[in-house]
């Protein structure tokens, strides 16, 4: 049976980075559902590029569209020792969907994770996020004074804006936030606080999956 980590937690959690380092660790594939449709884009997978219509268009993309591709994605052989899953599931119906699938491939519970940090400290990391004007890099720190890699100007991340951040938080409030109580009462969910520094973070997650490996039947 594989370690199957699902990865949760708002955005600003660090819970993409986390899931990056631990699958690195571990020598899982890291699956994030926007991963899979710009490899299955490059393929030229149907559904995937009606969804990629869609989203150019503007338009959510449905459950039903994001369970086929995330399904296509987990029925190949390099997840037998596992995965870790970023991003998905992001509805409780998709979350179902997943439930049943991993019945069908017989391949055991899930851990998931919820990397928590309170609302106010959202608020002002996404606020506080910067970018490079001239090569679009990512400010590593909040209080660097320009930019690492070629010295150009750091301006605000124009999906960052304050109105823009606290719409994040709203949307992943109502529609993120139902699938944590889904998966709150197993004996395989684990949180970990992300309000600490990022190194202690992964460490107490790497302990909490184990333990929550240990704990399944
Ligand atoms: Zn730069």
């Amino acid at each position: 049976m594989g370690l199957n980590v699902v990865m949760m937690g708002p955005p600003g959690a660090g819970k993409g980075t986390q899931a990056g380092k631990f699958a690195k660790e571990r020598g899982l594939p890291k699956i994030s559902t926007g991963d899979i449709l710009r490899e299955a884009i490059k393929e030229q997978n149907p559904t995937a590029l009606a969804a990629k219509e869609r989203m150019d268009r503007g338009e959510l993309v449905d459950d039903a569209m994001i369970i086929s591709i995330v399904a296509d994605r987990l029925a190949r052989p390099d997840v037998k020792p596992g995965f870790v899953l970023d991003g998905f599931p992001r509805t409780v119906a998709q979350a179902q969907a997943l439930d049943d699938l991993m019945d069908r491939l017989g391949s055991g519970p899930l851990i998931v994770v919820d990397v928590a940090v309170p609302e106010p400290e959202l608020v002002k990391r996404l606020a506080g996020r910067r970018i490079c004007s001239k090569c679009g890099t990512n400010a590593g720190s909040f209080d660097a004074a320009s930019c690492g890699k070629c010295d150009g100007q750091l301006v605000q991340r124009a999906d960052d804006d304050q109105d823009v951040v606290i719409e994040r938080l709203r949307v992943y409030q109502q529609s993120t936030r139902p699938v944590l109580e889904y998966y709150r009462g197993r004996p395989t969910f684990r949180e970990v606080n992300g309000a600490q520094a990022p190194e202690r973070v992964a460490s107490e997650l790497n302990a909490l999956i184990d333990n929550a490996a240990a704990a399944k039947r």
